[in-house]
């Protein structure tokens, strides 16, 4: 069997700007350049997982149903854009603010690598083959102990709580490495890609 091959992403920062525990339809708000990123990866043959903590259910600031309620959305957006998301992963507890059962250490927390592995078994995904674009430490390191191959850090201006238009000439960067494979051949055209 064919094993897939993944492009891996987490969502605040990454797909949307980070506004800090975004659950609101009207709060969302695209990085421009996304849909092009995730047009070439499946050109490319990759298929598009999205992992994304969402500590802000634990915490109680928005509840799963919201979540999934944003989530179809973007799904439904994605698919509008011809760059079908095959699948979404997500870990709503925090070890030490999670209101209830939500308050629990959980494998699937990023910087814990759970989540890929879901996604690897239930996909069948060659992990050695796939990406993983997130903006923070703990997605790197999540993807390097789930043992993704190719790991890059979307950073904007040094923070991903600052939204500054450098957020969209990076993604166009990232498609632009994509498509001509330099995130395989020729790591140093992206920052911190490792
Ligand atoms: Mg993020």
């Amino acid at each position: 069997m064919v094993k897939n091959k993944a492009l891996f992403l987490d969502r605040d920062g990454v797909i949307n700007h980070d506004k800090g525990y975004t659950y609101r339809i009207e709060d969302f708000v695209f990085i421009d350049g996304i849909f092009d990123l995730c047009r070439a990866a499946i050109n490319a043959g990759y298929i598009i997982i999205v992992v994304t903590n969402q500590a802000g259910i634990g915490r109680g600031y928005y509840t799963e149903a919201d979540f999934l309620h944003l989530t179809k959305w973007m799904c439904e957006r994605f698919e509008q854009e011809g760059a079908p998301i095959t699948d979404v992963f997500f870990c709503p507890y925090h070890p030490e603010y999670g209101l209830g059962d939500y308050k629990k250490e959980s494998y699937d927390r990023k910087p814990n690598p759970g989540m890929f592995l879901k996604a690897k078994e239930k996909w069948g995904i060659a992990i050695e083959d796939s990406i993983m674009i997130g903006d923070k430490e703990s997605d790197m390191q999540a993807a390097s102990k789930a043992g993704i191959g190719i790991r890059c850090q979307y950073i904007v201006d040094g923070s991903d709580r600052v939204i500054t238009s450098n957020a969209n000439s990076r993604m166009y960067e990232l498609r632009k490495g994509l498509l001509s494979s330099c995130f395989i051949n020729n790591k140093n055209s992206i920052t911190n890609c490792t």
